[in-house]
């Protein structure tokens, strides 16, 4: 039931093979043994190279490259997601004659399936039938989800050389993670450190081409230095992606009472958000824009592009907090205004940790457990350290973390504010009606699930069991967060 929520401002922790002392070269051999079997030698090309060289390539050949293993399946849209950047980046490394070589291991369903997949994959793959190799390199390299890949290096003599998070590192660093050594990677983080550090609102918001924004008119230039001193939220969203349009008039209200206390504050304290559209069309990002009362970047800008990769975004919505330093303050804007609403504001650690022990002062006074009109079960009260954490609340369909009433039954979970009492004598009629509707719900939110949203770490094996007999705990798996690709 918990959701992975990804609280981290920092996500450059690597995750690196589990130290067991035994290091390993990439000879031959081993190549041979890890992506081989006894009676094959050979990876299967890609589809387009089938049709001119021969259909198959000796693993052998694969000796001093550089090796991707790649988990994946046609059936994931995060792994389709992935795979179209991944193609991006294979090709471009290819073309400039790196040393590397992708070697796909498919959770396909079927044949064709597979088939239909690697059609567009330039790479090799282990072959769909050898059910065998493909179950070891996923218990050798305790694969938990899809999409992943494995990074090996040529010379595999230190174990801390092998990194299990390829696939983050080529979301958020594309050709230049290549050779992916710990050197090159060590560099690539000093110069991000460096370009966070000198960062301000104006080298964020501005190209060589433009310094302004557009204000709601879409036609009249507000310039970007006119943020100077404001807290300003970056919002990555687009109308095509429905979490964003949930979300989006409740950023509004909060926008407008945030603004409205600090007008009746005075003291020249302001706060702004931007939109960083990744609408996939003029007139849609004129429709959404114009639904908001803030400034936007203009559509198709390459900041938006630069902005995504420099704040490593990998879903959306999105709310990025800028202080009036120029420095960023979080990326957990969405977060915490679902937690706080206009009290998170101005989103400074101090502001959160206050906000926390507020919310612990508060929760000594709730019920220790509740009937909450939208379910048949008893909730309890939760917390962060007895049963609780992130979880997507059953009724608001928000984020939330800390205090929680959950249904140690089924694992239906709401935010403490969401909580409707009702008594337990409370009409039946009535509590039908509730889970009538909530079942229809459920449908719409299926449909669109199947589509679009994803759930953040799926089982890439068997779905748990547990939660496919409880609707309640399965929805709150299926965390709704929508990949941000241009
Ligand atoms: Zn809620
Ligand atoms: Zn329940």
């Amino acid at each position: 039931m918990k959701v992975e929520m990804n609280l981290d401002n920092d996500s450059n922790n690597l995750v690196q093979a589990p130290t067991n002392g035994n290091s390993e070269k990439l000879s031959p051999s081993t190549l041979s043994s890890l992506l081989g079997s006894k009676d094959r030698y050979y990876l299967l090309c890609s589809t387009a190279a089938a049709a001119e060289t021969d259909q198959q390539v000796k693993i052998s050949d694969l000796e001093g490259k550089v090796i991707g293993i790649y988990f994946s399946a046609n059936w994931y849209p995060p792994c389709r997601n992935f795979n179209r950047v991944l193609i991006g980046v294979y090709e471009q490394l290819k073309s400039n004659g790196s040393n590397f070589e992708i070697v796909f291991v498919s959770s396909d369903e079927d044949l064709d399936a597979f088939n239909n997949y690697r059609e567009n994959m330039p790479w090799l793959s282990i072959p769909f039938s050898d059910l065998e190799t493909k179950k070891a390199l996923n218990r050798k390299y305790d694969v938990e989800s899809i999409p992943c890949l494995v990074i090996l290096q040529p010379d595999n003599t230190k174990d801390d050389d092998t990194y299990y998070d390829g696939v983050e590192l080529i979301y958020r660093y594309g050709v230049d993670a290549f050779p992916f050594t710990k050197e090159k990677l060590d560099e690539l983080r000093r110069e991000e450190k460096r370009k966070h550090d000198s960062q301000t609102v104006t080298n964020l918001l501005t190209n060589p081409e433009r310094d302004y924004l557009l204000d709601q008119t879409i036609t009249r230039k507000v310039p970007v230095d006119s943020l100077k001193g404001k807290t300003v939220g970056l919002y990555l969203s687009a109308q095509w992606c429905m979490p964003c349009v949930e979300f989006t008039p409740k950023l509004i209200s909060i926008y407008q009472k945030i603004k409205q206390a600090l007008q009746e504050k005075g003291g020249g304290e302001d706060f702004e958000i931007v939109f960083v559209s990744n609408d996939r069309d003029q007139s849609s990002f004129e429709s959404y824009f114009g639904t908001m009362p803030w400034l936007a970047l203009p559509f198709r800008d390459p900041t938006a592009r630069t902005l995504a990769k420099y704040f490593d975004v990998q879903w959306i919505p999105c709310l990025i907090i800028i202080g009036p330093d120029g420095k960023t303050v979080t990326k957990q804007g969405r977060n915490l205004i679902n937690l706080y609403q206009e009290n998170a504001y101005p989103f400074t650690d101090a502001k959160v940790e206050s906000l926390e022990k507020e919310l612990e002062e508060a929760a000594k006074s709730l019920p220790r457990s509740e009937y909450h009109a939208g379910h048949r079960h008893l909730l309890t009260l939760v917390s962060e350290g007895s049963g609780g954490g992130p979880f997507i609340c059953c009724d608001c369909e928000e984020q939330g973390s800390g205090w929680a009433y959950q249904c140690l039954e089924c694992g239906y979970e709401v935010h403490p504010r969401c909580i409707r009492a009702v008594t337990p004598q409370s009409s039946i009629e009535d509590r039908i009606q509730l889970d009538f509707s909530r079942q229809l719900r459920d449908v719409s939110h299926e449909r669109f699930s199947a589509d679009m949203a994803t759930s953040p770490i799926p089982a890439r094996n068997q779905a748990n069991e547990a939660s496919s007999k409880f609707p309640y705990k399965k929805k709150k798996e299926r965390i709704v967060r929508q990949v941000f690709c241009f």
